[in-house]
């Protein structure tokens, strides 16, 4: 199964990841990831790849684009894939299927976490940290049991830049409008599977599974 799994920050991406690669046992496919074994493994692009990333410069879309054709030909990749925060861009996404079809292979999902951006919001600025100790609590998920005051010491918590209001709709906003296209893209192509992630995250799990379970092979 090819899969290409999209998700915002705070859909809940990264754990059905964890998942279906567990299930299926298909290798997770992630930009990072092959970035550093492409440099550990020093392969031309790899050096290349690292050129670029050391003068703090973005990695242009052909080096990118050829580190993910060499990571796809792999021996693993036979049985299947889960491409993470690859494709980013249409014209990525173009690319990606001139190498499939190069490989003789194709998407067969591309699926996509969908949760309201009011909810993500609220996960994503949940968390509070203790100033004196550091425990973490999330206002949704794990509340204390007096407000602002850590249950552990009863120390004052506080919320990190990085959590505030503000900070996480930029975040949120930079990221469905790029997003956006290439939700299009997939649609178009038909590949596009919406997963309801304001679920449970076993639910959001069993609905991903139901739909792998009709890939015909
Ligand atoms: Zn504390």
């Amino acid at each position: 199964m090819n899969l290409v799994l999209m998700g915002l920050p705070g859909a809940g991406k990264g754990t059905q990841a964890e998942r279906i690669v567990d299930k299926y046992a298909i290798p997770h496919i992630s930009t990072g990831d092959m970035f550093r074994a492409a440099m550990k493994e020093g392969t031309e692009l790899g050096l290349k790849a690292k050129s670029f990333m050391d003068k703090g410069e973005l990695v242009p879309d052909e080096v990118t684009i050829g580190i993910v054709r060499e990571r796809l030909s792999k021996d693993d990749c036979e049985k299947g894939f889960l491409l993470d925060g690859f494709p980013r861009t249409v014209p990525q996404a173009e690319a990606l299927e001139a190498i499939l079809s190069d490989l003789n292979k194709k998407i067969d999902y591309c699926i996509n976490i969908n949760v309201d951006k009011e909810i993500l919001m609220g996960r994503l600025t949940g968390r509070r940290i203790c100033k004196n100790c550091g425990a973490t609590y999330h206002l949704v998920f794990n509340p204390p049991k007096e407000a602002g005051t850590c249950d552990r010491c009863g120390g004052e918590l506080y919320q990190r830049a990085d959590d505030n209001e503000e900070t996480v709709q930029n975040r949120l906003d930079v990221n469905i409008k790029q997003t956006k296209p290439l939700l299009d893209f997939y649609a178009g192509k038909g590949y596009l599977q919406t997963i309801d992630g304001e679920q449970d995250i076993n639910k959001v799990f069993a609905d991903i599974d139901k739909l792998l379970a009709t890939i015909k092979h």
